[in-house]
């Protein structure tokens, strides 16, 4: 069964698949869709039984059905469409397929019964499946979206395959020609030579046969009786049958082509009885029959048979199959009347002017062109070529440059030439020279030489390239004694794009941020892709003056967002300088060096630029050492891992009461003592051991606020900081689960803390997550409010429970009035959205006295108590 289908002629895929995803998907979620092409019909088939497809058919009407398509055809519904009938508990929704730049190419059809609004009065059938209105919008809403990154995806692979395709072509096209001019040479030379007819024949129909690719190739001769026809030659492909011995006086009546008339017979023509017959006969599928006409007389055919597989031929088949029926017929001619090539000088002639290639005949000696042909003069019309040219044709010591064949500056062309030396129609020696155009070939050699140098994705150069032009800049500047530097620049987070967005999204900002970078003056044509989301700079000598311009620029186009899906996209980056040559001493130190560089910076925090210096060394040598003791202490079971607890309290009547406590993990390590987390928890997000970090934690926590709330605190939370690696983890609701049920603990006394930069590029994601986290009975805090990317409106879209304002605004409180305001204002919008406030980093008496002007419920800071470890936190506290 062929299952790929076009959309549109725009799309091909795989119909099975399509249905598969259908079926699971209607099952999974208790709804009915179907696939409709906007042009085709429908695509996929009803998923479900016959009594349910009835109903459908019945309940969605196709005007409907209709209707909706015609919604996205006219342009006045966008990705969704919703409908309405008669009944109310029946739901109708359309959802777009659209392709390459938003081309409408069809339709999923989805039907859904809402078990809420059934009227009692109603049957419907047994096992129809039903759902309810907010999980059937739900579902039209992962639709959307898969079919959004399906589709993407197709579309991509696509038009790469079509570029693939595109350029097998050109290159087959011009292999093909520069071996039928090669076939034209070696031809041409077999004529001069003293063979027999029969054997110079017999050495053309093997070139022939072999150029076009055909199995058995023919000359047939009719005998002097004019009754029968006898093959007289034959070369057959390796492998295949030879026909001479059955073709011997064969009587003329039984060959329907041969009647004087040229016939090209492709596989798929329609063929009189006769043809028909004799096709059968020869097992024979194509064949071109030429008649060769001497004197007035048909003297030989010359063949060309396909047996077994079918064939077509091409305009270029026949071109050539012609050029060689003339050479032999002057060879033939040839024979017939003298020995000589005067005589058939005129019959050659023809050849030569329609050849695809340029001729010159000279003589050395007397420095006199004979002949040239047609191709040739156009070839060199051009009068500088023209003389330049003239030069060779006359130097005997003269050689083609290798692999590059000769340039001809006025035309711009490039050509292959060869010389032979041949006997003159007069007897004398001459030269004979002949050029072929191989400025396409050039051209498509240039490009592909370019390609390997080149990033497809970006268009910009790629790693190989990078570390030649650094090389060569290198010896440049050593021998001037300059100084020149190369960037390094790596995405901070790329994964988390590729898997929140989808691979095609990643690919958009990763061209974007290749353009604005290449766009920046003195880069231009110095940024080079070298890893997936890594990309380098060379700033040359000349441009040195500039570094700190350029690497200027290049932070600004980063505090800007980038347009991804029509939305604000923030991404940041980390970028390693360093400056040659100083005390390097050969090109591949300035990679490590870069290295080096890049993860200092991203150790440092990412979002900044760090230049190499003797310490990077140090700090990276330290680095790959911490890492593998954070691995280790991964491996076993975390027990590294601590967690401390610093109280949180509430005020009541303004007097400060412990409601709970944050957890904060701390490394105890044999080697490093014990790390606070600002110091790993960077390097364990980037590995992601903060995986199994986080997980240990949550667990620990739960369990000591368990503990708590048996004895003596039931009120008592705690808090849980979650990093994004942590969030975006798709099975991070499970996890959370299992620990609510290991522990038995209320999931109200749990609450995972999240920054706002989460949510920055993917609020809807974010709420998403959030809101199942809530549902299961969970509570949600924004850390670290206000540093960052802050916004208002975040707040009041976010499904949060608590806003922990970050310990900043409450040093500064005293001496920066903005922080008292910030804190107001904050305060006084959560009171308004029911959101509790908990200010971080409560230090003083003063500041204590100062939160309590406002409405802020909740603090936390060395004032009360300092993170403390689960001993010490509950000999005070429980
Ligand atoms: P955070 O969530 O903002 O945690 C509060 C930090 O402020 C803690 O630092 C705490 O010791 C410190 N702090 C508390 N009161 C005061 C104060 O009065 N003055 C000052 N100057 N600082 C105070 P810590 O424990 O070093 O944690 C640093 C950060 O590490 C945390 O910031 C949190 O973002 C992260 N972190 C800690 N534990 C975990 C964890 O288990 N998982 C994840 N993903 N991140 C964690
Ligand atoms: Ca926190
Ligand atoms: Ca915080």
């Amino acid at each position: 069964m062929d299952t790929s289908y076009r959309l549109n002629n725009e799309l091909e895929f795989n119909t099975d698949d399509m249905q598969s995803l259908q079926d699971a998907f209607c099952k999974a979620n208790d709804m009915y869709v179907i696939c409709v092409g906007k042009s085709h019909g429908q695509i996929t088939s009803f998923s479900g039984s016959q009594a349910e497809e009835e109903f459908c058919d019945l309940k969605f009407s196709s005007e409907m059905k209709r209707e909706i398509m015609d919604s996205f055809i006219d342009g006045t519904a966008d990705n969704i469409v919703e409908r309405f009938g008669t009944e109310e508990y029946l739901m109708y929704r359309g959802v777009a397929i659209r392709g390459a730049a938003g081309a409408f190419l069809g339709v999923w059809l989805c039907f859904g019964v809402d078990k809420n609004r059934i009227p009692e009065d109603k049957t419907i059938p047994e096992n129809l499946k039903l759902t309810t209105l907010d999980a059937f919008d739900k579902s039209i809403l992962l639709i959307e979206t898969l079919t959004k990154y399906y589709f993407a995806e197709k579309i991509k692979t696509q038009t790469l395959k079509q570029q693939l395709l595109e350029e097998k072509d050109t290159e087959h096209e011009i292999k093909y020609k520069l071996k039928k001019n090669e076939i034209m040479t070696d031809i041409l030379r077999l004529m001069e030579s003293e063979n027999s007819f029969s054997k110079i024949s017999e050495d053309i129909l093997r070139e022939a046969g072999n150029y076009i690719g055909c199995t058995n190739t023919a000359l047939l001769q009719i005998s002097e009786n004019d009754i029968d026809v006898d093959m007289i030659l034959e070369w057959t492909s390796k492998d295949e049958e030879a026909l001479i011995s059955k073709f011997q006086q064969i009587p003329l009546m039984d060959l329907p082509f041969m009647n004087g008339k040229p016939y090209t017979i492709s596989s798929d023509a329609t063929l009189p009885e006769a043809f028909e017959i004799f096709f059968i006969k020869y097992g024979i599928k194509a064949a071109i029959f030429l008649p060769i006409t001497v004197n007035d007389s048909t003297a030989m055919y010359l063949c060309f048979m396909n047996r077994g597989a079918e064939r077509k031929w091409s305009v270029d088949d026949l071109r050539f199959a012609n050029d060689i029926k003339r050479i032999l017929h002057t060879l033939l001619v040839k024979k017939i009347t003298t020995n000589s090539l005067a005589s058939s000088y005129n019959a050659l002639e023809v050849i030569l002017q329609n050849a695809g290639y340029g001729i010159v005949v000279a003589d050395l000696a007397q420095k006199q062109t004979l002949y040239t042909n047609d191709t040739f003069n156009h070839m060199f019309e051009n009068e500088i070529d023209r003389l330049a040219i003239q030069e060779i044709i006359f130097d005997e010591k003269y050689t083609l440059p290798e692999l590059s064949g000769y340039s001809a500056n006025g035309s711009g062309k490039w050509f292959d030439i060869s010389f032979n030396s041949i006997k003159w129609v007069d007897g004398r020696n001459v030269r004979m020279i002949t050029f072929y155009d191989i400025t396409d070939l050039r051209l498509y050699q240039k490009k592909v030489e370019k390609q390997a140098q080149e990033d497809i994705l970006t268009g910009l150069y790629n790693r190989q390239t990078c570390e030649k032009d650094i090389s060569l800049e290198f010896v440049v500047a050593k021998k001037l004694n300059r100084e020149f530097a190369v960037l390094m620049i790596d995405l901070d987070d790329f994964a988390s794009v590729n898997e929140g967005l989808g691979y095609s999204v990643g690919d958009d900002l990763l061209e974007y941020v290749a353009h604005s970078i290449n766009d920046i003056s003195y880069i231009k044509g110095k940024c080079y892709r070298v890893g997936g989301d890594e990309f380098a700079i060379i700033v040359d000598h000349d441009n040195i003056a500039n570094l700190e311009l350029i690497i200027k620029r290049i932070m600004n186009l980063f505090n800007n967002p980038w347009i991804l899906n029509g939305q604000e996209y923030y991404c940041t980056m980390s970028m390693g300088c360093v400056k040659a040559p100083a005390d390097i001493n050969d090109a591949t130190e300035i990679l490590t060096r870069l290295n080096i560089a890049l993860h200092g910076a991203k150790n440092k925090g990412k979002n900044r630029c760090e230049y190499y210096n003797e310490q990077s060394q140090e700090v990276m040598t330290a680095k790959v050492k911490m890492e593998q003791a954070l691995r280790k202490a991964v491996e076993d079971d975390c027990k590294e891992y601590e967690v401390y607890f610093q109280p949180i309290m509430e005020f009541i009547n303004g007097v400060p009461n412990c409601c709970g406590a944050e957890a904060l993990v701390r490394w105890n390590s044999p080697e490093y003592g014990l790390v606070v987390p600002d110091r790993f928890i960077g390097q364990a997000e980037q590995l992601r051991l903060i995986l199994a970090i986080g997980e240990h934690v949550m667990r620990e926590a739960a369990k000591a606020c368990k503990y708590w709330n048996d004895f003596g605190h039931p009120e008592y939370k705690v808090n849980i900081n979650f990093s994004v690696v942590q969030l975006t983890q798709s099975d991070i609701l499970d996890k959370i689960k299992s620990v609510i049920e290991e522990t038995s603990i209320d999931p109200n006394n749990l609450t995972f803390e999240v920054t706002e930069s989460m949510a920055i590029n993917d609020m809807e994601w974010m709420t998403r997550i959030l809101s199942a986290i809530r549902d299961l009975g969970c509570r949600v805090a924004l850390d670290d409010f206000g540093t960052g990317y802050s916004s208002l409106n975040h707040i009041r879209s976010m499904p949060i429970d608590t806003i922990k304002i970050d310990k900043a605004f409450v040093s500064d409180m005293d001496s920066d009035n903005f922080s008292e305001a910030f804190i107001k204002t904050i305060s006084e919008l959560a009171d308004s959205l029911d959101v509790d406030v908990c200010v971080e980093g409560v230090e003083i008496d003063k500041q204590v006295d100062m939160i309590g002007k406002f409405s802020v419920n909740l603090a936390q800071g060395y004032y009360f108590d300092k993170p403390l470890t689960r001993e010490e936190f509950e000999k005070k506290y429980l």
